[in-house]
């Protein structure tokens, strides 16, 4: 496996993008002091995850973003690049070439890639692991570590001893596999907590379940019983059906009678009415013909008494 590129933008005093390429042999940068030496290697650092800010010799992390200078604006992104040549399958993925990428915004936001994919952190750490490649391994070695190491602060010559000879990768992954024994116990626990709370559950869902049969056996009792009523009810409704049928049928037929009773009576009626109206009409006949005789008796009446009148005046008068 070898470093074959290293891309800055924005990161510390590189405003600008720079590309560094790392060919065969060994490539040295220098300058004078204050250029920015440290800082491709804060660089490299960075990109392959750290998270102290002590080690990158920076205050808090959002100044390692390019501060601007009195005729430059300050960036807004931070974005390193780091590119391995893995022909020999060193890092266990099938791409021949690997680019590492970490980006920081200054409003806070921050992104890891691989080949330009979107990763976590850890994807790069398990990537790297056991390769002697990585944020706090010795193969990134500045001025002040070297320091450390001849002062043997916070046993860092062990440590440097250590990785060296392939210990720390097994003291990695105890820790790791300390942790996730640790995680493991707190999630028996917890299995702990919810097979309590199943249980419990479980013994009211028992109830619920007996309920619901019961409930069932109730209901298919209730359903037969409904059946066997309509039965009943159908065969009831049927006789007292054919009852009220005999029953139509006999005063349909005194209905019937009576129909021609009220006819013949009618009929009968009609033909007293005409009967009567003959009568009436001969009534009238006569009751004309007795008024006409009694006017002509009335008028022999009037006419008897002139003349008795007439003669009685005849006879006074012959008389004297
Ligand atoms: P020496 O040889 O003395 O160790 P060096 O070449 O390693 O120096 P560095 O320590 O890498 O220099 O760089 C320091 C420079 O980087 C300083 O001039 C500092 O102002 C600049 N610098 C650091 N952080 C930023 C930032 N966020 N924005 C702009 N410039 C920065």
């Amino acid at each position: 496996m070898q470093l074959t590129k290293l891309e800055i933008k924005g990161f510390k005093s590189f405003g600008d993008k720079i590309t560094i390429n790392f060919n065969e042999g060994v490539t040295a940068i220098v300058g004078p002091n204050g250029c920015g030496k440290s800082n491709v290697v804060d660089a490299i650092r960075w990109v392959l995850g750290e998270q102290s800010t002590r080690m990158l010799r920076s205050e808090k992390m959002e100044n390692i973003i390019f501060n601007g200078t009195k005729n430059r604006k300050a960036a807004n992104l931070a974005e390193v690049s780091l590119t391995f040549d893995n022909n020999k399958n060193v890092l266990p993925t099938a791409f021949t070439t690997v680019t590492v990428t970490r980006k920081l915004f200054r409003n806070g936001d921050s992104e890891y890639r691989l080949n330009d994919v979107k990763c976590r952190l850890k994807d790069i750490t398990d990537l790297f692991l056991d390769t002697g490649v990585g944020a706090d391994s010795y193969s990134i070695i500045e001025l002040r570590m070297i320091d450390e190491i001849i002062n043997n602060k916070e046993n860092s010559r062990r440590n440097l001893f250590e990785e060296a000879s392939g210990i720390s990768k097994y003291k990695v992954r105890k820790k790791q596999t300390l942790n996730k024994l640790r995680d493991t116990e707190l999630d028996l626990s917890r299995v702990d907590d919810l097979m309590f709370e199943i249980t419990k559950n479980l013994r009211s869902l028992e109830g619920q379940a007996k309920k619901a049969e019961k409930y069932t056996l109730l209901k298919d009792e209730y359903r037969q019983s409904s059946i066997n009523l309509a039965y009943y009810r159908i065969a009831d409704f049927s006789s007292e059906l054919e009852r009220l049928q005999g029953q139509e049928s006999k005063l349909n037929k005194q209905s019937t009678d009576a129909q021609e009773h009220i006819n013949k009576a009618e009929n009968a009626l009609k033909q007293i009415r005409e009967d009567n109206l003959e009568q009436e009409k001969n009534v009238s006949i006569q009751q004309k013909a007795t008024q006409e005789f009694i006017n002509k008796i009335r008028n022999y009446e009037s006419e008897k008494k002139l003349k008795t009148n007439s003669l009685r005046i005849f006879r006074i008068k012959k008389a004297d």
